[in-house]
C-alpha cells in the first residue's frame, strides 16, 4: 500500500521524484569541513524548533560536485558570516549541488541528535530561536536544483522533522517570513508543496 500511493504522488511531482534515501547518508559535522572556532559560541535555546525555513545561496550553480567543493563552500560562507558579526555560520545546515549535507552553525548537529533543542540561527530575523536554517547552494530563482540535492533537501528535512517533531506542513521559504527576500528564489519556493509531500511520505 506504501508503494502505490508513492508512485501515486511520484506521477504528482514529475521529474523531481527520488528513490528512497539510500543508507549510509550523513550530516558532515563542523570539526570535518574543517570550521573554524566561532567567535562566540552559540545559543542553546532550550526547546525544540517548530519550523524549517528553506533557503538558496544566492551563489552560482557550480557544476563541482566534489565533497573539497563541498568543505571549501562551507569555510566560504562561515567567513562571510562572521563577517558580517553573525558570530558562526548563520544557517544551521548546508546541502550542496553534489548533495553533501554539512552542519553550519556549530552544535547544530548534536541538537538535532538531541532533538529536544537547538542552536540560535543567524538566517532570517524574528525566526532565529523557533526555525531550523537549510541553505542549498545555487540560485533557484529560475532553475531547480539538481535531483540528488532535491534527495539530500528531502531527506535532510524529514530528518529534521523527525527528529523534532515537526510537521511538514511547517517547512516554509525564507521569504514567507521575511519581506525583504526573494530568497529561496521562485522556482525553489514553488516547488516547496512538493517537498513537503516527499517529507510528509519519508
Ligand atoms: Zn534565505
Amino acid at each position: 500500500m506504501g508503494v502505490s500511493r508513492r508512485v501515486l504522488v511520484a506521477g504528482a511531482v514529475g521529474a523531481l521524484v527520488v528513490p528512497p534515501v539510500p543508507s549510509g547518508r550523513t550530516i558532515v559535522s563542523c570539526a570535518e569541513w574543517g570550521a573554524r572556532p566561532p567567535v562566540e559560541p552559540p545559543a542553546v535555546v532550550g526547546r525544540r524548533p517548530t519550523r524549517v525555513l528553506v533557503h538558496h545561496t544566492a551563489t552560482e550553480n557550480a557544476a563541482d560536485r566534489s565533497v573539497a567543493h563541498a568543505h571549501r563552500l562551507a569555510r566560504f560562507f562561515q567567513d562571510v558570516h562572521i563577517g558580517r558579526d553573525w558570530g558562526d555560520t548563520g544557517q544551521h545546515f548546508t546541502i550542496t549541488r553534489g548533495a553533501h549535507v554539512l552542519e553550519g552553525r556549530h552544535g547544530s548537529l548534536a541538537a538535532l541528535r538531541a532533538g529536544d533543542h537547538l542552536v540560535e540561527g543567524a538566517h532570517c530575523p524574528g525566526q532565529n530561536r523557533t526555525s531550523i536554517g537549510v541553505e542549498n547552494e545555487g540560485t533557484y530563482t529560475a532553475e531547480l536544483p539538481p535531483d540528488e540535492q532535491w534527495d539530500a533537501l528531502v531527506w535532510l528535512c524529514a530528518t529534521v522533522c523527525r527528529q523534532y517533531g515537526i510537521p511538514p506542513s511547517e517547512i516554509h521559504g525564507h521569504r514567507d517570513h521575511y519581506a525583504d527576500t526573494v530568497c529561496p528564489g521562485d522556482a525553489l519556493h514553488a516547488r516547496l508543496p512538493a517537498l513537503r509531500a516527499e517529507v510528509a511520505l519519508r
